[in-house]
């Protein structure tokens, strides 16, 4: 008997009809790999959505959320009473965080965060105007779907928070040609991700940051999926010294637990008052508990030499397959453990999803072409081997 159809039929019963779903109910997890009601195991290469960045089931995230419930979970009074386990991630946080990004705040997802620092950026300028990159993806709130420069994600919602302007990611000039003394802000991701592992040039960022200085403008760096660790460095853009307003946080940080941040400056805290912002979970100590024990343990386990080592080891398995497969793959990208595989057609690219999942390996596709893999940051050289040969035989099938 299959064990997942009560579950399935259940959810497909009372459940949002919002996701295309996938015929798995997924009972538990064991690091990189997670388990369905009738016990078929399956390789995450999705870390659920970059989020589960030390594994599924860790016993660390499990420690600090029984040691943390057993004392307190949500304070008296909120963010307004003091609270250990905060105090701690601050200072955790403060040693992470690239220079200048002094003060922090912490949310419940990625587009609260993001939705903040809009907010709050459009508050302390007293301009309107917000600068989005075509192809990014902010998030669902409806500030952060109209700051998105996807139809897809945006235009249904319609009518959309007005005065946000889209250029074309990459392209400074783009950028240049529409700041102005109305913009408050300009919001981009590192790298785009659910746009498809879209990698800007090397000057990108550091240029951008300098124009955004030059006129008073906030750089809103969205690190939501690239923050800790994703692509090599605590965050994608600490390679470069960037001259940064707000950046906005979630996903890895918390390992799977839900919650974000936003870090700005000392020169945008010092304009913030009494009452800007806030919310009822902001910063609850058991959320603030399990961030501190992930990021403890990315650094005490120097995750980023595992990030750099099994993603040159991936890279290295993908430039074979561009000659082998030369047909079927368009393009390889990507940094650290946030790679892109794009295929030359979506439903070539459907099939070896299914395959993949029949054969016991769980891959995102973005974009309808891009298998984007982005499993736990302590996958081992093995299981991304397994995770590989069972996708290459999937991609044979096609070749
Ligand atoms: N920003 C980026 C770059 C993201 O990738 C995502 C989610 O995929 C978000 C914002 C929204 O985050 P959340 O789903 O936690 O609201």
């Amino acid at each position: 008997m299959d064990k997942n159809m009560n579950t399935i039929s259940i959810e497909d019963r009372y459940f949002l009809p919002v996701f295309r779903k996938i015929p798995v109910s997924i009972e538990r997890g064991e690091g990189v790999y997670v388990f369905d009601e009738n016990g078929k195991r399956y390789l995450d290469f999705t870390a659920g959505w970059g989020v589960t960045c030390i594994g599924h089931a860790s016993p660390v995230i499990a420690r600090a959320l029984a040691e943390q419930s057993a004392r307190i979970i949500q304070n008296p009074e909120s963010g307004k009473t003091y609270s250990p386990p905060r105090a701690e991630l601050l200072l955790l946080l403060s040693g992470i965080l690239p220079h200048g990004l002094t003060r922090i705040f912490f949310t419940n997802s990625g587009a609260e965060s993001n939705d903040a620092a809009i907010k709050l950026a459009r508050k302390i300028t007293g301009r309107k105007n917000v600068v989005s990159t075509l192809n990014s993806f902010h998030g669902r709130t409806i500030s952060t779907a109209s700051a998105t420069g996807q139809a897809s994600h945006r235009d249904r919602y319609e009518p959309l928070m007005p005065h946000y302007l889209f250029v074309p990611y990459g392209d400074i000039e783009a950028i240049r040609r529409v700041i102005r003394d109305d913009v408050a802000a300009v919001i981009v991701e590192p790298i785009q991700g659910e746009g498809g592992i879209i990698v800007p040039p090397e000057s990108y960022l550091p240029d951008l940051s300098a124009l955004c200085a030059e006129n008073g403008v906030h750089l809103i760096l969205d690190e939501i999926q690239t923050g800790f660790l994703r692509t090599g460095a605590f965050f994608c853009s600490s390679r470069h010294d960037l001259d940064v307003g707000f950046m906005t946080m979630a996903k890895g940080i918390a390992g799977g637990f839900p919650f974000g941040a936003f870090a700005v400056t000392e020169e945008i805290a010092e304009k913030i008052e009494i009452g800007d912002h806030g919310g009822t979970y902001c910063g609850n100590p058991l959320g603030c508990a399990v961030s501190r024990a992930v990021i403890s343990h990315l650094i005490e386990n120097r995750i980023a030499d595992n990030v750099s080592d099994v993603s040159a080891f991936i890279f290295e398995i993908l430039a074979g397959w561009q000659g082998e497969f030369g047909g079927l793959i368009r393009e390889v990208r990507g940094q650290g453990l946030l790679i892109a595989v794009e295929m030359a057609d979506s439903a070539t690219t459907a099939a070896i999803q299914n395959e993949c999942l029949e054969r016991g390996l769980m891959i995102n596709v973005t974009q309808g072409t891009v298998i984007r893999i982005f499993p736990a940051l302590t996958i081992t050289r093995g299981e991304a081997m397994e995770g590989m040969d069972i996708l290459k035989q999937a991609l044979a099938r096609h070749a």
